[in-house]
């Protein structure tokens, strides 16, 4: 075995900066050994036979990867990337290059922690070293100012306490060089889509971005988003939006895979204070990122009940499983133009603003009464930024069954297509059935009369469907 060498495994943590095991291997051994495993478990079908990682979602992780490898060879070293079991596979490279120990990123929900506890089982049986490193937060578990068991219930309590008895590290060094002994190329799979099953996904050149994933586009987007065009300053005002790249930061995808640490946007947002300007837009993403801090911390400390129908809150609600609503709702054809535009753009793209993500989870379980897993196992497989935590814990929110204070988050669809867009034209780009619908018309078409339709190109029940529901309070 050979004391001066170490295996670093990749999980959401495609990264060269700010990367705790990195660095740390970097700093403590004279050889490190970059791995990345596809876990072939994360790309079987759900119970809804949906695939676990969808084409979108596979796409972006795959090219991450790629760009994951281009920066450790800028650094001297490579990315061996393996496609099975991580507890497996990742030992088996350790054992194979005599590496004395395996450093890693700690997960925080069952299926991560399941594989990262084998792998240390296997690993020591065999005389090997393992070293989890905490990474995925703004704050670091350990500088909470409470037991994480006892992280508080409410967001705002949990924000107050970490903002006021907590601090934010300073991030790890890039490093300058890594040192690694060849691998053999052979070991290396070359690994494409259509080896984990999924086809290349069409991408719609309608989307808000055209989301490239890796390290290099991540730190290029906050480049552009703060620096070169100064959005951040206007954050707060914008980031309700729904077209186009300008009206939020669009780091989410990036987040979910560690291409960009929020630690790393944290000290950033800092500079822009200083160098540019500081109001409640520069500190408004802080606190958006503390909301992805929370939702982590909320599932270390409830583990699997963030599963669970009943939820957080032990909520015995009646949820009906009604197969061919919710395939309307999936698809786009709910006959409901706000709900139905949000679905398109997500199918088509990998991606729905946050308010898109509100309206139609609340459509789901609000108005349709669907087992609101159902949703969050649809998000899973389609979105781009796919984060355990955020959606699991931001759906059971919306479903009323997590720890939110308040009883009634129903969205009235009506009046939220009314305040956030009022000419229709967000209707307009994705259901383009409906575009010759003057004005807020558009979000209502079953109230049009024939004639008005016709003239329109509208057919109710032809190219665009009824609406599948009576919304309740379906007025403003
Ligand atoms: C039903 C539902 C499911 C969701 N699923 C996910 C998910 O799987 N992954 C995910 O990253 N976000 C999820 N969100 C949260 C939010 O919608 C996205 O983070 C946001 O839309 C991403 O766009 P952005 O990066 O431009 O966000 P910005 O508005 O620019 O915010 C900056 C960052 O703050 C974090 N953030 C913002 N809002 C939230 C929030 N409500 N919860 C947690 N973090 C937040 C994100 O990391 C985001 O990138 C979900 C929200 C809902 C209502």
């Amino acid at each position: 075995m050979n004391k001066n060498r170490v295996v670093v495994w990749f999980r959401n943590d495609l990264r060269v900066h700010d990367n705790a095991s990195l660095f740390s291997a970097v700093t403590k051994y004279e050889e490190v050994i970059p791995v990345y495993c596809f876990d072939e478990r994360q790309f079987t079908t759900t119970r809804l036979d949906l695939p676990k990682t969808g084409p979108h979602r596979a796409r972006f992780l795959w090219e991450s990867i790629n760009n994951l490898k281009e920066k450790l060879r800028g650094l001297g070293s490579n990315l061996l990337v393996l496609i099975g079991k991580p507890e497996e596979l990742v030992v088996d490279i350790a054992i194979k290059y005599e590496a004395s120990a395996i450093f890693f990123s700690e997960e925080v929900t069952e299926e991560e922690k399941k594989v990262e506890e084998a792998l240390e089982h296997h690993a020591w049986s065999k005389g090997i070293k393992t070293e989890a490193f905490w990474q995925s937060t703004l704050f670091h578990l350990q500088d909470l100012p409470f037991p994480v068991n006892q992280t508080p219930e409410v967001f705002t309590q949990f924000r107050k306490e970490c903002e006021k008895f907590s601090r934010i590290q300073k991030v790890f060094a890039t490093p300058k060089q890594i040192n690694s002994p060849s691998f053999q190329e052979e070991e290396s799979v070359e690994i494409d889509l259509k080896m984990l099953g999924l086809k290349e996904p069409e991408i719609s050149p309608n989307g808000v971005l055209r989301f490239e994933g890796g390290e290099s586009a991540a730190l290029g987007r906050l480049q552009t988003y703060f620096w070169e065009q100064d959005l951040l300053k206007v954050y707060k005002e914008t980031r309700n939006g729904l077209l186009g790249a300008d009206y939020s930061s669009k780091f989410s995808p990036w987040l979910t895979l560690g291409c960009i640490s929020p630690k790393y946007i944290y000290w950033e947002v800092l500079r822009y204070e200083k160098e540019r300007k500081k109001n409640q837009s520069t500190y408004w993403l802080i606190f958006e990122l503390i909301w992805r801090d929370y939702f982590r911390f909320i599932c270390k400390k409830h583990g699997n009940k963030v599963f669970q129908l009943k939820g957080l809150k032990n909520v015995a609600e009646k949820w009906n499983r009604n197969e061919s609503m919710f395939w309307k709702w999936a698809e786009g054809q709910t006959g409901i133009p706000f709900v139905d535009a949000n679905m398109r753009e997500l199918n088509q793209t990998g991606f729905m603003s946050n308010r898109g993500r509100q309206n139609v989870a609340s459509f789901l379980v609000n108005d349709l009464g669907i087992d609101w897993r159902w949703g969050a196992s649809y998000f899973e497989s389609v979105l781009i930024d796919y984060d355990v935590c955020s959606n699991w814990g931001n759906w059971m929110y919306v479903a009323g069954v997590g720890n939110d204070p308040r009883e009634n988050r129903y969205f009235n669809i009506l009046k939220q297509a009314q305040n956030y867009d009022k000419k229709g034209d967000y209707i307009r780009h994705w259901i383009p059935e409906l575009a010759d619908i003057k004005g807020f018309d558009i979000h209502q078409p079953h109230t049009l009369s024939p004639s008005v339709l016709r003239s329109c190109n509208v057919s109710l029940g032809g190219n665009y469907p009824h609406p599948i529901v009576k919304m309740k309070a379906f007025s403003y």
